[in-house]
């Protein structure tokens, strides 16, 4: 109910107004690196030491082409950076085709496809990948169109499934193949129950099924998620089906649970730290406050301590 509520303000106009305007940069920091690409920069640089990270300059919902344009500006200049500084070969990019333009009423999914495609030949000419991140449920076939056709040219770019979709198994099993690099995560989009698993249970259990047939196929699974049991599990499935350490990849989000991250790293681990920057924070943002009631109580005290 909370997270619903969460998930329906952070698509709201009003509610964008006031978080913007509040005094909620000490919370908002812990998610989000800052505004501009130096921030972005200088946080791989200090996160590179031990992990590798994915790079999301944060946008969704685009509304004109002209933003998505801009944005396929800002990740090439991005990619750029990363290859002068030499950051390139363990910093890849996120990005997430609704802020490429996918939802426009003419031609979104082209320009989406046409965007992302721009980004992939910046990130392949500075030697680093791609993955397209995952929204709600009513774009998930358009958004695996894409990535298949992006493949016809960049093979190595990543997919994201999420396991609450009642559909991913299936998913799972058409995107198992050699080289398909594929991230799973649980899904941070309020879906409704006739495609998706509304509990943490029934999401939990088929994040498990998903993990056996990406463990079990024949390409990179980046198993994206906090949850220690399932972090457990996948590590146990890549040994079980002959998976080295440099056969998969452990993703976390920037600041959640650091500690854990370091701790898998130093155990020999590949851990890839999502790390989003930008000034349009406010979507992301809100699906963080919604997966854990710790931070909304927190968010609730500088409220009211206004
Ligand atoms: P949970 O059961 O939610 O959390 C397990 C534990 O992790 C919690 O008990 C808590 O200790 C900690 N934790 C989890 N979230 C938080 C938080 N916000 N703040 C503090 N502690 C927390 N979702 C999509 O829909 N599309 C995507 O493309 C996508 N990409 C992602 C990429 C990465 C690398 C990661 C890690 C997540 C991504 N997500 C994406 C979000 C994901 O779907 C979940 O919403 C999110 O990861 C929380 O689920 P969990 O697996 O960590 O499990």
């Amino acid at each position: 109910m909370l997270r619903s509520t969460l998930l329906a303000a952070a698509r709201s106009g009003v509610v964008r107004a006031a978080v913007e305007a509040g005094p909620f940069e000490p919370l908002v920091q812990r998610f989000v690196a800052g505004t501009t690409v130096d921030a972005a920069i200088a946080a791989a640089r200090t996160i590179t030491t031990d992990r590798l990270v994915t790079v999301d300059h944060l946008g969704e919902d685009t509304t004109d082409r002209a933003q998505a344009d801009a944005l396929v500006a800002a990740y090439r200049s991005l990619l750029r950076r990363l290859g002068d500084e030499g950051l390139a070969d363990r910093v890849e990019v996120s990005v997430k085709l609704s802020a490429f333009g996918q939802r426009l009423p003419r031609d979104g999914e082209k320009i989406a496809l046409d965007s992302a495609r721009q980004v992939c030949e910046a990130a392949a000419a500075v030697g680093t990948t791609v993955t397209v991140d995952m929204e709600d449920h009513t774009t998930t076939d358009a958004t695996l169109t894409t990535v298949r056709d992006l493949r016809l040219d960049f093979p190595w770019v990543g997919a994201v499934l999420q396991s609450q979709l009642r559909r991913t198994e299936g998913d799972c099993r058409d995107l198992a193949g050699p080289g398909s690099r594929v991230r799973l995560c649980k899904g941070a989009y309020d879906e409704p129950e006739s495609v998706a698993y509304r509990s943490a249970a029934e999401v939990d259990l088929s994040y498990v099924r998903c993990l056996k047939i990406l463990m079990s196929g024949r390409g990179l699974p980046m198993v994206a998620t906090h949850d220690p049991r399932l972090v457990a599990i996948a590590r146990h499935l890549a040994q079980r089906y002959g998976r080295s350490v440099r056969d998969y990849e452990l993703q976390m989000l920037y600041g959640v649970r650091p500690n854990a991250q370091t701790d898998l790293a130093a155990r020999g681990l590949q851990v890839r730290v999502y790390l989003p920057y930008g000034t349009e924070w406010f979507g992301y943002f809100m699906r963080r406050l919604a997966e854990r009631p710790a931070n909304l109580a927190f968010f609730a005290r500088s409220l009211m301590s206004r």
